[in-house]
């Protein structure tokens, strides 16, 4: 493995979510959860053991500038398209699909 391919790595890992304890640890995408009713995402940092939520974002528009963690790192772009709880949008050219609970107002 060559250090640009570890360094790529690394770099794609770190987008994710921040630990609210440690800013260096990876907490992920998260996971759908609900929490009073409402959804929410739940992060969990494996190494301080500590877990938080976030509400969903309710209202992401057509052209809203999105940060979307999908499963294999985090995109940025504008929306394309809300339907549902599917959300549309362009990154570098190319289009992503994304539950809504990946996707959070940039
Ligand atoms: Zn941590």
């Amino acid at each position: 493995m060559t250090t640009s391919t570890v360094l790529g790595t690394w770099r794609d890992r770190r987008r994710f979510a921040r630990c609210q304890r440690r800013l260096h640890h990876d907490a992920g995408a998260g996971r759908p959860v609900e929490r009073d009713g409402r959804a929410h995402v739940e992060y969990r940092c494996v190494p301080c053991d500590v877990r938080w939520v976030r509400p969903v974002d309710t209202d992401i528009d057509v052209e809203d500038v999105v940060r979307a963690d999908l499963g294999d790192g985090t995109v940025y772009g504008w929306v394309t398209a809300v339907e549902g709880d599917r959300i549309t949008l362009l990154s570098d050219g190319t289009t992503h699909t994304a539950d809504r609970w990946r996707v959070q107002v940039y």
